[in-house]
């Protein structure tokens, strides 16, 4: 283990992945550090966790709050706004492990800063591997960044990889780059020797068995309460459309170097297998425990080691029955848009994503029906032609554009 304290950035430290980070880390001052905090509008919560554990650096996002901020945090706290404010705490030389947790496309610029600093980078933000993947792995293996995977699924399939697996790769002599893979998996970017594939589970939300002819009238509270686990509302709604587990496709091709066709997705209404690698040789290996993101986060904060999280174990007596079925494409049509997307690469994820915001977005205002989410995103992608973003500006474009464009489409529903 690190033999000296390990100082922690937390980028969207207000969240539901922000508080449940906190909370593990609580449970460990002798490891862990806070150096900074951050928060988009929840002043008054962002500066009580400053009162708890006294960052060097809070930042906030609009510069009109720093004023009220600085009134309610300890003296040893500064205080700082906006992107580079963000960009600053996640790329300082102090720090030694970033916590990405701030939600959607907002979170790719700090989440790089702090992969082009070398940083031990926790990756909850899949959207922003999502807009910008290859760029992102690029900056991984260029800066030497340790990446390691919150989201639940992606932490399960890391936690059942060799040990010697690296999310990126490493320049050189990488060690999982051998020749020797077998044909059926053996593309140009295929790290995995021996795995056939990834197998992504996800609950089907709460509307996994609502009759199809009412999820046109359902309602955004009712799309967010997720029946296992407690979320932002963004990634709420997106796992009620199951659009989160087509973003997580994707993350899971970029993390994994892996193709699309190598990954399968699986409905499993209990939560309990978080996902499975299945091997050449018929061993399917599976990471289970109770749905609670403080797993992942402990597994990613203490890694290679282990340390408690403050999670229930799994008692599999009691949970008894686990069912796994195929997701109906027919009530969860994000999963074939996602697909389409992971097959065209490009700038068509950055396209996916980005309808995807504004149409969750205009859902939660009430301003569309749930159903229209999928036909917004799929509309936009009808007329978007995939084109490989050769650098950062290219994918921000690319956001920009479809952005306007889902915006365009909400108007004319
Ligand atoms: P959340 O909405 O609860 O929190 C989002 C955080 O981002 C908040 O701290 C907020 O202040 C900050 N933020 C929002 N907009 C911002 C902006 N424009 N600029 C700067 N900061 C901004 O979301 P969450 O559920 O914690 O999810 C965070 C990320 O983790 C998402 O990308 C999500 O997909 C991913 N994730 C979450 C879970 C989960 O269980 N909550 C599981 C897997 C992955
Ligand atoms: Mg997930």
């Amino acid at each position: 283990r690190a033999n000296y304290m390990q100082q922690l950035s937390i980028l969207g430290s207000t969240g539901s992945i922000g508080v449940s980070t906190l909370d593990v880390v609580a449970r460990h001052p002798d490891r862990y550090q806070v150096f900074a905090l951050t928060g988009h509008t929840r002043t008054k919560e962002l500066a009580t966790q400053c009162q708890q554990f006294k960052p060097r650096y809070v930042v906030i996002s609009s510069a009109e709050s720093v004023q009220l901020l600085k009134s309610l945090v300890p003296p040893e706290t500064q205080v700082l706004s906006g992107g580079d404010g963000l960009a600053f705490v996640a790329g300082h030389d102090q720090v030694d492990v970033v916590m990405a947790a701030i939600v959607g496309a907002a979170g790719l610029m700090p989440t790089l800063a702090a992969v082009r600093a070398g940083k031990k980078v926790l990756l909850a933000n899949k959207e922003a591997l999502v807009m910008a993947g290859g760029l992102f792995m690029e900056a991984v293996r260029d800066h030497g960044a340790t990446l390691l995977p919150i989201d639940s699924e992606h932490n399960a399939i890391f936690q059942c990889l060799p040990e010697s697996f690296k999310c990126g790769g490493v320049r050189d002599d990488d060690a999982m780059e051998v020749s020797d893979a077998p044909p059926d998996v053996d593309d140009s970017r295929a790290r995995l020797p021996g795995v056939k594939r990834l197998l992504l589970s996800g609950s089907g939300g709460p509307f996994r068995t609502t009759p199809i002819e009412s999820l046109a009238s359902v309602t955004p509270d009712q799309a967010c309460a997720h029946p296992n686990w407690q979320m932002g509302r963004k990634i709420s709604v997106d796992s009620a459309t199951m659009m989160n587990k087509g973003l997580e496709l994707i993350e899971a091709c970029w993390l994994f170097g892996v193709d699309e066709t190598q990954v399968e997705i699986i409905i499993h209404p209990q939560s309990i297998v978080h996902s499975l690698v299945e091997y050449a040789d018929g061993s399917v290996l599976a990471q289970l425990g109770n749905p609670d993101m403080r797993t992942p986060i402990a597994h990613a904060l203490a890694w290679p080691e282990r340390i408690e999280s403050g999670v229930a174990m799994l008692d599999l007596a009691a949970s008894g029955v686990l069912n796994f079925e195929p997701p109906d494409l027919q009530r969860f049509p994000s999963l074939k848009l996602a697909r389409v997307a992971a097959r065209e690469r490009g700038d068509a994820p950055a396209a996916l994503n980005a309808a995807n915001e504004v149409a969750v977005e205009a859902f939660l205002a009430e301003r569309i029906a749930f159903t229209h989410i999928a036909q917004i995103v799929d509309s936009v992608m009808q007329t978007w032609s995939s084109t490989e973003p050769e650098c950062l500006s290219a994918v921000q474009e690319a956001d920009t554009r479809a952005r306007a464009l889902a915006r365009e489409k909400l108007t004319g529903l």
